[in-house]
């Protein structure tokens, strides 16, 4: 850093409510760490946010010394755009705070809240909104970019239930966005990722669930898997939008209820959560152990919550991981023949096969109600390429790429922007399809130099 920059750097620090972490400071090293342990960037300046003033302070410093801006909420991404090399990360992972109000049905939660603070500070009133399947994921990425979990075939996308936001804008200035003040940013920030500026603040809508919930795993060998698929297209074809099952092809983990043979066994697991009464969901669910022979199960009435963090020790923070993903309206055999064969030749034990069945009520707002606009999307196919070991990082990477083409000719063409990894900008444009025009207009209005470009950018008309 130059002496021009440490003093711009003191300068920042006074008045700065958080902490101000540097490459000399000693919480450096895990200050810069994200999820994916594939990244590994060095920024000159970490600014740990404690309020909306610190995150003005951060933006306007980056800004006025010409320096890269990352924003990390949840540093969850793939891609790694939580973090810049040599810039400033404006973080707001101490920025948790969520106040509900239960009569009105709203929560509002600060930007660098994840998901599982989210349903700790809704679930005491038996309340929820649809967020994702790990509950270590930013609220603030996941909103950003659409964000589709267990509740979404009943209330929708998380951005559906997105009230309102406080923004940090590239000018420095504080605005709030809802449908009656500054609209286009809000139609914006609904899907188009952290484009316009710095979320501090959520507020959602919420519904009643639970707080239990008839959830669970019914796991099959994988020589039943193509079997298991076609009748599971046939099954959410039919099912209520209360019911929701996602299917996970991948080795078995040491689960007590599987037998010991077949851990580490590749199979075919059906997730499945009943957002009702769970005595009305159970006869709902019957068929879905008639599938096969399965090698287990385990399902009952637990805690939303817990269903929540279910997926948590496959999907922990530190190892390397590069994903893929599509989106599907049909489960056409020929994709689930490429499921089978891919899942037969696995990198790595913890790499898996994600389908992901949203469609119901992600697919009644029209696809230019917001900059979401994937509203045909049935299922999103996510292969989660996941190892240890940076040898194997070729190996791993290269099976991702392999199963994306085979699995190409039976997409939809869209894609999610969330699951985008770093080398996929090219995809961009087809992410907001139609709504891509309307977001480069929003853009030269609210960041016309593109000052937040770490993302997965949408250049200023
Ligand atoms: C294990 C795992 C499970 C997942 N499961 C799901 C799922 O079930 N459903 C789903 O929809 N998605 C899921 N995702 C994808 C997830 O939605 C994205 O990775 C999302 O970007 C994570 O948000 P974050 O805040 O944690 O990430 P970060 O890496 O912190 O941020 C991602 C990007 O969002 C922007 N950003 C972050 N915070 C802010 C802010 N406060 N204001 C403005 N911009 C901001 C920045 O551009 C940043 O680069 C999953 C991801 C992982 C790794």
């Amino acid at each position: 850093m130059t002496n021009v920059q440490t003093k711009k750097v003191e300068e920042l620090k006074g008045g700065f409510k958080g902490e101000i972490v540097l490459p000399s400071d000693g919480a450096y090293d895990s200050a810069r760490k994200i999820w994916n342990a594939m990244i590994d960037k060095r920024p000159a300046v970490i600014a740990r946010c404690a309020t909306t003033s610190d995150v003005v302070r951060g933006v306007n410093f980056a800004r006025d010394n010409g320096l890269v801006l990352a924003v990390r909420g949840g540093g969850h991404n793939i891609a790694g755009n939580a973090i810049c090399d040599g810039g400033v990360v404006v973080d707001l992972s101490k920025m948790k705070a969520a106040r509900v109000d239960p009569a009105a049905r709203r929560v509002t939660i600060e930007g660098g809240a994840t998901l599982g603070d989210l349903d700790a500070a809704t679930q005491a009133h038996g309340l929820a909104t649809p967020t994702g399947i790990n509950s270590t994921t930013g609220i603030a990425g996941l909103t950003l970019g659409g964000g589709f979990g267990w509740l979404s075939r009943k209330y929708g996308m998380t951005v559906d239930n997105l009230e309102s936001a406080e923004v940090v804008t590239a000018a420095g200035e504080v605005v709030r966005a809802s449908a009656t003040e500054h609209p286009d940013l809000f139609w914006a920030l609904r899907g188009g990722g952290g484009n316009f500026g710095v979320v501090t603040r959520f507020e959602f809508r919420l519904h009643p669930v639970g707080p239990n919930v008839l959830s669970g795993l019914i796991v099959y060998p994988i020589s039943e898997a193509k079997s298991v698929l076609q009748q599971y297209r046939e099954f959410c074809a039919k099912a209520p939008e209360d019911l929701t099952v996602w299917t996970v092809l991948r080795p078995a983990p040491p689960l007590p209820f599987l037998p010991e043979r077949t851990h580490g066994k590749e199979m075919i697991a059906l997730a499945l959560i009943y957002v009702g009464d769970p005595k009305q969901g159970e006869p709902l669910i019957q068929p879905l152990r008639k599938f096969g022979t399965p090698l287990g199960e385990h399902v009952g009435v637990q805690p939303f919550v817990a269903w929540q963090q279910a997926f948590d020790p496959l999907l922990t923070a530190g190892a390397r991981n590069y994903w893929k993903s599509h989106n599907f309206s049909a489960l056409p055999d020929g994709l689930l023949d490429a499921a089978v064969a891919y899942v037969g030749k696995l990198p790595s034990p913890q790499c898996e096969i994600f389908f992901g069945a949203i469609g119901g009520a992600t697919t009644r707002p029209a696809p230019d109600s917001a900059a979401y606009p994937h509203r045909d999307a049935q299922f999103v196919m996510n292969f989660h390429g996941r190892w240890e070991n940076p040898a194997d990082d070729t190996r791993c990477i290269s099976w991702a790429r392999d199963f994306f083409n085979a699995t190409a000719p039976f997409a939809s063409g869209g894609a999610y922007v969330n699951f985008l990894t770093a080398d996929e900008g090219d995809r961009v444009r087809s992410a907001y399809g139609p709504n891509y025009a309307r977001l480069a207009q929003v853009k030269r209005k609210y960041d016309p130099n593109n000052l937040f470009r770490m993302n997965q950018n949408i250049a200023p008309a």
